[in-house]
């Protein structure tokens, strides 16, 4: 049943909206977004909702999931630190298409549910830790990408510095209501930096995001 129901969401929600990188398309078909909601509302794990995984937070919507993870443009060997755990969905994903994942979560109790899971099904390359994403995870810096899965008022230096040369950055920011995903390269001789398209992205909480 769950089978049936995730082949749907890639034909409607990432094939559909237009995703095309064949490796993307192959990590929505293998990761059981199900197993990442509470069993009370398993029936709407592939629908273009985005459901509540507890805290006030929500696990991102399949097509920006989608549209996030092929903008990061991976090969396989790269390094990713991901900010904003939440579910662990977009973490395993990343797994599947990445060499290795560190991953951020400033609420312990989404993190440690997501490492649970995450080790359950066996992504032994990633490794999640408790704290404030805003100021990067600098013990394993500098990562060949970093995807930030919550909306910031501006982009916290301190990602910019654990980018590696050639790497990319992939952020959402704006205000509480509305966001655009900046999309940050570190070339030899300094930064490129384009906008895309508005997003809702919960907000970032930190010393270099929202304050509470
Ligand atoms: N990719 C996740 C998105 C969850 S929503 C998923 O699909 O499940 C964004 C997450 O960012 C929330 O879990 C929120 O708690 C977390 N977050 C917000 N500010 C943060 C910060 N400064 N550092 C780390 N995580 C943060």
């Amino acid at each position: 049943m769950f089978e049936r129901w995730r082949e749907q969401m890639v034909k409607e929600l990432v094939i559909g909206a237009g995703i095309r990188d064949p490796r993307v398309i192959d990590a929505f078909r293998k990761v059981p977004r199900h197993l990442f909601v509470d069993p009370a509302i398993r029936s709407q794990a592939y629908s273009g909702k985005s459901l509540p995984i507890g805290y006030g937070q929500t696990i991102s919507h399949p097509t920006t999931v989608a549209i996030m993870t092929e903008m990061l443009e991976l090969q396989g060997d790269e390094k990713v630190l991901e900010v904003g755990t939440g579910s662990g969905y977009q973490t395993a994903i990343l797994a599947e298409l990445a060499d290795r994942v560190f991953s951020v979560e400033r609420i312990q109790a989404l993190a440690v549910k997501a490492r649970h899971i995450l080790e359950g099904l066996g992504y032994y390359r990633v490794a999640i830790t408790v704290g404030d994403g805003s100021l990067g995870w600098a013990a394993h810096a500098p990562y060949d990408r970093i995807l930030v899965t919550a909306g910031s008022p501006a982009v916290p230096p301190a990602l910019i510095q654990q980018l590696n040369r050639g790497g990319r950055l992939i952020i959402p920011v704006g205000d509480e209501n509305h966001q655009i995903l900046k999309v940050i390269e570190k070339t030899d001789s300094g930064f490129t930096e384009v906008e895309l398209e508005a997003f809702k992205f919960v907000p970032l909480i930190g010393r270099k995001g929202w304050q509470l």
